[in-house]
């Protein structure tokens, strides 16, 4: 067997972290300044939770994406697909009802879907989510809009595209869900697998497939916004309202569906122009009865999912990454014996401010001064007999080759003015 991480996954390597570390500072601030609060829950959990709340009618598309396996004692247990499920079922488990409302809650970590591999869609990928939970109104639904796009910009990007649309009342998705049944049927055979699934279980989904062959049987059919009553439409125009006062720039997009089937009213997604065809870096709706049918009150729900593996690429092609630079301001070296051990005592009291490494072998100069290089140390620090005679270390910046003699007891007042 090969020694590499399996199809899908990826390691984050140190110098990546710095970027990682940027996106979920800005998450964290952001989404804290809303009053949101972070909750953290197990990444499997009781197969049932996730199959209950993709629903009835499942999609099949998801339910074959999902990682379920049985544990020692026979449960059976899925590794989380989405959040929203695991997070419901904390909120009805703590009880968090109870609290004022609206609830804000968010999470970040890792997801599994077995999805066929490409750029932007991987196996193990991470979200960013957030669920506001107990208020219906339009304005809850502009405001967790308005929190994506915030927390996209506070990333440092700004190319990012927000677009919004409505599926409507239950009344308004069964209706055109059996609009797009009497006009897909009869062309079936051209459609899909994929697609020819969905129009059995969930028509709404085949305007999510991406399908090439999909897309011209699609053309000149209606989209469940020209489907909307009365009242999902002024729900609607509400948010819209709210969108343009708050200067959040956004086209309304008449075809967009969600993945899972309790979403209504409200559905929103965030695209970027220049990560390839999976542009989406995130997308959410309302979800007013899930809670309900997850065994908990009857609460109101509003949330999105952003996908940190393309929000970090398109942070990278906007250069918006600030790494600080990853590099020690001293290298340590022992010229003799005696030095490893002193130069070793050294930086472990320089290191309660500073970064300082060393040579754990003593060097000669040549040498020590190639590993300090290596490092991308700031200074090298060099110590033997002589500059033990005067209690000293030999300093040499090796950006500009300057050399200079300072005293030990004035190294940490040293690196403290160059640093
Ligand atoms: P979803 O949970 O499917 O609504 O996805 C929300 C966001 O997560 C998408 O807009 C993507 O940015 C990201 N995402 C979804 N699936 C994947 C995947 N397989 N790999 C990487 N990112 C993904």
């Amino acid at each position: 067997m090969k020694w590499q991480a399996v199809k899908g996954t990826h390691d984050v390597l140190p110098e990546q972290q710095a970027a990682w570390r940027q996106l979920l500072a800005a998450v964290e601030l952001e989404l804290g300044r809303a009053g949101a609060r972070e909750l953290s829950t197990p990444v499997f959990e009781y197969s049932e939770v996730f199959e209950k709340s993709v629903g009835e009618s499942a999609d099949l598309v998801v339910q074959k994406e999902m990682y379920t396996f049985e544990d020692r004692g026979g449960r059976r247990l899925t590794l989380r697909p989405e959040f929203t499920a695991g997070v419901l079922r904390a909120f009805i488990e703590h009880g968090m009802h109870t609290l004022p409302t609206p609830v804000k809650l968010w999470s970040a970590g890792p997801l599994f879907r077995a999805e066929n591999v490409q750029r932007g869609r991987y196996r193990q990928f991470h979200q960013v989510n957030l669920e506001i939970i107990g208020l219906s109104q339009a304005l809850a639904d502009a405001e967790a809009i308005d929190l994506l796009y915030r927390t996209l910009r506070a990333c440092g990007l700004t190319r990012v595209r927000m677009r919004v649309g409505s599926v409507g009342d239950p009344d308004d998705r069964a209706a055109y869900n059996a609009y797009l049944r009497r006009e897909l049927e009869p062309l079936r055979a051209r459609l899909s697998e994929a697609s020819r699934e969905r129009l059995r279980l969930n028509p709404m989904r085949v305007l999510d497939s991406k399908a090439e062959q999909d897309a011209a049987v699609l053309e000149g059919l209606k989209r469940p916004i020209d489907f909307l009553g009365g009242a999902a439409r002024a729900h609607l125009d509400e948010v819209l309202e709210r969108l343009r006062d708050w200067d959040v720039p956004f086209e309304i997009d008449p075809g967009i569906v969600r993945g899972l089937d309790y979403y209504r009213r409200t559905a929103f997604e965030a695209h970027y122009e220049g990560i390839g065809s999976q542009s989406a870096l995130g997308g959410g709706g309302r979800y007013d009865g899930l809670i309900e049918s997850l065994g908990g009150p009857p609460l109101p729900a509003v949330g999105w999912a952003m996908g940190s593996e393309r929000v970090l690429d398109a942070m990278e092609q906007e250069q918006a990454v600030a790494a600080p630079p990853d590099r020690p301001v001293l290298f340590l070296v022992p010229l003799d014996e005696d030095a490893v051990n002193e130069v070793a005592a050294l930086a472990v009291r320089l290191r309660r401010a500073h970064r300082v490494e060393h040579a754990y072998a003593p060097r000669n100069p040549g040498k020590g001064l190639r590993d300090a290089d290596r490092r991308g140390a700031v200074y090298a620090g060099l110590r033997g007999a002589s500059e033990r005679a005067g209690d000293e270390v030999q300093l040499k910046h090796l950006g500009s080759g300057e050399q200079t003699r300072v005293r030990v007891a004035e190294l940490e007042r040293f690196l403290q003015e160059v640093s």
